[in-house]
């Protein structure tokens, strides 16, 4: 029987995160992802406090000397086609963390995963992990799960590539699963969020225009004329333009057609977008996605976390998820490891920092719900000048302090008569709507980033 210390499911972000600090504490950690990296992912614009994890997680210098294109602000464009200003990150926080990277996730994912091996971390790829295994299951290879809520996990049982299934136990197993969510699925744990109900489709151009210069790597953020949806505007190196539309899901998909109508008919009405595409050349199929943002009732029970969105995923508006995923990786690992210090993987050490963790994504929940609501920020920034700078934060990811709370009060005072407060996460969807939930990813034939 192999043993370890740790086990962690999936190299995506979360996954690479959590093993390379826990190896960073000196801990024993295997890291088993089922997919041979490179291989493409969704989720190519980062933000700027990502760069505290990536400090530490020695990535730094590797980013500096990479292609990916260097992002400094984020701009808006509204239903009217108005350009707002720039957010330039560096006017709010003069420090070289307000530079970040658009990046092109299977590079990412794989410098990530490679620098996790580089510190120490056991990574076996082409590996699935089929069961988690816990306390009382029985231990043979063809059995069926029995697997109990109430139990402690002890290991899992993956399958390498040529089909050989084998047995691993660790005292502290993270799942990093990404939208698998594996042990989320497994207890029921998921929340639907009950707002949150979007689609995407998207496709990839050379040849789109771009600004120059500082403005080179702006993400923008175009409100469709209609406002049902919004477009992403992200450019890649090598000439590459990620360009998607967001919408709710029923409008986006029912009854609208193949994909590529739904994208050329929204291209279409969207001149800002038409524009900026008049001259690019479409370099891959179309990709889409049913995205209902969801949450874990629970972070971590006794031996075992949930990292990225195996926790949670959130409305991809603000760039924000794999900075929760480097966020929850960094904050489990360094639980995990004092856990282990002292001989505790109880479910309170291991999710110790689970109540912090979900107030800060609750500030980045609702500025995503205040914008599907109407919110602008020029209007708020003309308004309450002076809180310029903290709503720029809460837009760079800082999102884990109370101060940033100053925002809601005035931007209450801006509501529309009538306009009804935000139902919170934890108020869920309703029976009916969760039995249709599920998400999906379309990947096309042919090129992928
Ligand atoms: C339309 C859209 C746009 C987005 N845009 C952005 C953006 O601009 N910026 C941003 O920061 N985020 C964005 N995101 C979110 C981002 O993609 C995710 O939040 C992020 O990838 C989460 O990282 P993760 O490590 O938790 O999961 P993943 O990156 O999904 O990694 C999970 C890994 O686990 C592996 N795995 C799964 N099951 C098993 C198993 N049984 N055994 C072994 N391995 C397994 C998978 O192969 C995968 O490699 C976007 C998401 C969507 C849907």
């Amino acid at each position: 029987m192999i043993t370890t210390d740790v086990i962690v499911i999936g190299g995506g972000p979360a996954g690479s995160t959590t093993s390379t600090l826990i190896a960073q504490h000196g801990h024993k950690v295997m890291l088993f992802e089922r997919e041979r990296f490179p291989r493409f992912h969704i989720g190519e614009s980062l933000i700027p406090e990502t760069y505290w994890v990536l400090s530490r997680l020695k990535m730094l210098d590797k980013m500096k000397a990479s292609h990916f294109i260097k992002k400094y602000s984020v701009q808006f464009v509204n239903a009217n086609g108005k350009l707002s200003a720039p957010f330039y990150f560096h006017d709010n926080k003069p420090h070289e963390c307000s530079q970040t990277w658009q990046v092109v996730r299977s590079e990412f994912d794989l410098m990530m995963l490679r620098n996790a091996a580089e510190q120490g971390v056991e990574v076996h790829e082409a590996t699935r992990v089929l069961d988690v295994l816990f306390e009382g299951d029985p231990l043979t290879p063809n059995s069926s799960p029995t697997v109990g809520r109430g139990g402690k996990a002890v290991g899992v049982r993956i399958q390498r590539e040529n089909g050989a299934v084998e047995e691993v136990r660790a005292k502290v197993v993270v799942d990093a699963s990404g939208q698998s969510t594996m042990l989320q699925s497994r207890f029921k744990l998921r929340l639907w969020d009950p707002v949150l109900n979007k689609g995407a489709v998207w496709t990839y151009w050379e040849g789109a225009y771009r600004d120059t210069g500082r403005d080179e790597g702006a993400t923008l953020v175009i409100q469709t004329p209609n406002k049902q949806g919004w477009f992403w505007y992200i450019p890649l190196h090598n000439d590459v333009m990620s360009v998607g539309v967001v919408g709710p899901f029923d409008y986006l998909f029912k009854g609208r057609g193949s994909h590529e109508q739904i994208y050329t008919e929204e291209v279409d009405a969207c001149q800002a977008v038409k524009d900026r595409l008049s001259k690019a050349r479409r370099v891959t199929g179309y990709f889409a996605t049913k995205d209902y943002s969801y949450r874990s009732k629970q972070v971590a029970g006794d031996g075992w976390v949930l990292v990225g969105d195996a926790f949670g995923f959130l409305d991809p508006l603000y760039s924000s998820g794999v900075l929760l995923a480097l966020k929850s990786g960094e904050l489990a690992a360094d639980a995990i490891a004092e856990g282990l210090s002292r001989g505790d993987t109880s479910s309170a050490q291991l999710g110790k920092w689970g109540d912090m963790f979900n107030r800060g994504v609750d500030r980045m929940r609702r500025l995503v719900c205040e914008y599907y609501d109407g919110f602008s920020f020029g209007k708020f920034v003309r308004n309450f000048p002076q809180l310029k700078n903290t709503v720029t934060d809460l837009l760079i990811g800082d999102l884990f302090e109370e101060r940033v709370d100053a925002v809601w009060g005035p931007m209450e005072s801006l509501y529309e008569e009538g306009k009804q407060q935000i139902p919170a996460w934890t108020a869920g969807a309703s029976p009916e709507v969760m039995q249709t939930k599920t998400n999906e990813l379309y990947l096309p034939e042919g090129r992928k980033p």
